[in-house]
């Protein structure tokens, strides 16, 4: 740790002196980035890899690469040996062996830079880092390369160009803010959601390229640095004010407008679901918040835009508040926003109606029955059961007290609108701009208000 503190001191002066005053070193794209493809419990003990034009080996340190040797092979396997990581040809013949990384890339360059990694096709080089009796296996590549396939992921490529350009800049933006994510995993990113969706070239098009070489090095800054942008899928008429999410309050992070989004008609736009109440009993144990059997999920306060800002789950042994974002990802099995309401389910309730309708033969009144009284022969009595049953000798009916039987609770029905956490650009509503004609400069100042759109170097 000393030895990292004296190097950012180091790289501090150094930067104070290299940029002059009113110079955004903030800004600095990185060249490649390192996206983490399998990891942790997802690491594997081989890998096969193949690529046209052969291979260069060699090593990488972070993001640079320095050959050991050149390959005309066309397929190669790494595997994990007792005494490390060892490389061999289709026919098994050893290549290299007791290594503790190997960096691997393609003999190509540019766009065709491209190898397989278990039959996925990637561009750029793979990583391989002995990882117990496994590797990690991460993908270096370059930026905006990577960008091809994250923006083809998070969007359909067939989208509209104004809305991909957009979406190219939010992921350029999210990679940079967020390089050191996984830094204790040894790269930049996650090929998953949790980072941003990426798959290699598999869902690249034609149309993927444009919107973000057209956009290269551009980024969306506020004050002076970079902006951290979000984004999700839809987000209903209004996007959330990010305090009302995460809890802090960010300037460019604030609820607009969102109404270029066609909600019902886009996949969970409109969603709803149903959890027993043993489901909702046993999901609050697994996450650790035990309350006994669950009896009642009750939303205590909405935010402006219909949002649960806090929900309480009781239970047979207590209760327990959640607040923000806790409300959609408690139960995120059936809640896909964090717009909903939230109703319990009863069976075995008798669906009869509560009002007794009277007439005097003129006009019909309708009356509910605990505000009837009998009229007898000894005299006038309140109603005093719960259900009164009214007769003209051919047919009867009976009606209850109570507002209704409700039954015995089994469960709750949670109905919703939009789909991720409605932070930043709705991806649909960014579709829905587009296509009425707003630029994607237009659209990115208006989800991300305040914020300017600049060149990076
Ligand atoms: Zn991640």
């Amino acid at each position: 740790m000393q030895k990292r503190i004296g190097l950012c001191l180091l790289l501090c002066v150094l930067l104070l002196t290299v940029y002059p005053l009113g110079v955004h070193a903030d800004y600095t794209l990185p060249q490649f980035v390192r996206i983490g493809l399998m990891y942790g419990n997802g690491a594997p003990k081989s890998v096969v890899l193949e690529s046209v034009n052969g291979f260069q080996i060699g090593k990488y340190d972070g993001r640079e690469f320095s050959l050991n040797q050149e390959t005309d092979k066309k397929k190669l396997t790494v595997s994990m040996a007792e005494d490390g990581i060892s490389i061999a040809d289709a026919t098994g013949v050893m290549l290299a062996s007791a290594l503790k990384s190997v960096g691997i890339k393609p003999n190509a360059s540019g766009k065709e830079q491209k190898l397989k990694i278990d039959g996925v096709e990637y561009r750029g080089g793979v990583d391989c880092t002995a990882d117990g009796d496994r590797m990690t296996v991460v993908n270096v590549v370059f930026l905006d390369h990577y960008l091809y396939g994250v923006v083809s992921r998070e969007m359909s490529a067939s989208w509209h160009k104004n809305a991909l350009k957009a979406q190219a800049v939010c992921a350029r933006n999210y990679v940079t803010v967020h390089l050191d994510k996984h830094a204790s995993d040894g790269f930049d990113l996650c090929s998953g959601v949790h980072c941003q969706a990426y798959s290699g070239t598999r869902v690249e098009t034609e149309q993927s390229f444009a919107p973000v070489d057209e956009t290269t090095r551009q980024v969306l800054t506020y004050g002076g640095k970079l902006a951290e942008l979000y984004y999700s899928s839809s987000m209903g008429e209004r996007t959330e004010d990010v305090k009302h999410v995460w809890g802090n309050s960010v300037p460019y992070l604030i609820s607009v407008d969102n109404s270029y989004e066609d909600t019902a008609s886009v996949t969970n736009g409109i969603w709803s679901g149903t959890l027993t109440c043993e489901e909702a009993t046993t999901i609050m144990r697994n996450k650790g918040y035990d309350v006994g059997d669950v009896k009642k999920i009750e939303v205590l306060e909405y935010t402006e835009n219909g949002r649960v800002l806090k929900m309480e789950v009781t239970g047979s042994k207590g209760s327990k508040v959640f607040q923000r974002e806790g409300c959609r990802t408690l139960f995120n099995t059936v809640t896909k926003s964090q717009a909903f309401t939230v109703k319990p389910i009863y069976e075995g309730g008798q669906k009869i109606p509560s009002d007794v309708q009277i007439t005097d033969g003129t006009k019909t009144g309708s009356f509910p029955v605990s505000s009837l009284v009998i009229l007898s022969a000894t005299g006038r009595s309140n109603v005093t059961t719960a259900l009164i049953t009214v007769s003209d000798g051919v047919t009867q009916t009976t009606y209850s007290k109570k507002k209704a039987d409700e039954g015995t609770l089994t469960g709750f029905r949670f109905d919703g609108t939009g789909w991720g956490h409605s932070v930043g650009m709705s991806q649909y509503g960014a579709k829905g701009m587009a296509e009425a004609g707003f630029d994607y400069v237009e659209i990115l100042l208006h989800y991300f208000p305040g914020t300017n759109l600049e060149n990076a170097y």
